[in-house]
């Protein structure tokens, strides 16, 4: 088995319902709180909802990319243009400590390290991440409350 961390987002539709149908599927070993952010590249569309999670798999990185495209077809996801609205986004952040350099998939993200909207959610599961989002200043992205995450919500620190 091998531990990975996948970014979600959805800016279309029943944002909430679309990040919970994914996290129901992968069924993670941890979520992050939900994050309410601006949108990036495309900026004339509607706020994001993200999250990061942490699953285990056995498939391979190739096998997850494809098992992440199905679960964002079954939400009908549209690829217009680059950065479009959309859906359900499944990205993979990292996978163990394993690098692939390819046009189709590019591990760790090749945009990780430029996106607050994943960093402060990767940051609440990986502290270590931290410092990375704290040289990013001016991106809009805010923490909701725990029950925007619903069943997924984390535990509340004791
Ligand atoms: P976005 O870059 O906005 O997430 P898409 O979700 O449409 O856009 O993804 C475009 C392509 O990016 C995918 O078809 C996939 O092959 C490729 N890709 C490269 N690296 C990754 C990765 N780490 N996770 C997910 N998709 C990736
Ligand atoms: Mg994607």
């Amino acid at each position: 088995m091998n531990s990975a961390y996948l970014g979600l987002g959805s800016n279309l539709g029943d944002r909430a319902a679309h990040l919970h149908f994914a996290l129901e599927a992968l069924q993670p070993r941890r979520v992050s709180p939900f994050y309410e952010t601006a949108p990036v590249g495309f900026l004339d569309q509607d706020a994001f909802l993200n999250c990061v999670c942490e699953i285990e798999t056995a498939l391979s990185p190739w096998a997850l990319l494809r098992e992440l495209h199905r679960l964002e077809n079954l939400r009908e996801r549209q690829r217009p243009f680059p950065n479009a609205p959309r859906t359900l986004d499944l990205d993979i952040l990292l996978y163990s400590n394993t690098v692939i350099r390819s046009p189709r998939l590019t591990i760790p993200h090749p945009r990780l390290a430029e996106r607050a909207f994943v960093l402060a959610p990767l940051a609440d599961l990986v502290p270590a991440y931290r410092p990375l989002l704290d040289r990013l200043s001016g991106q809009q992205v805010q923490r909701l409350d725990a029950t925007a995450a619903g069943p997924f919500a984390p535990p509340s620190p004791r």
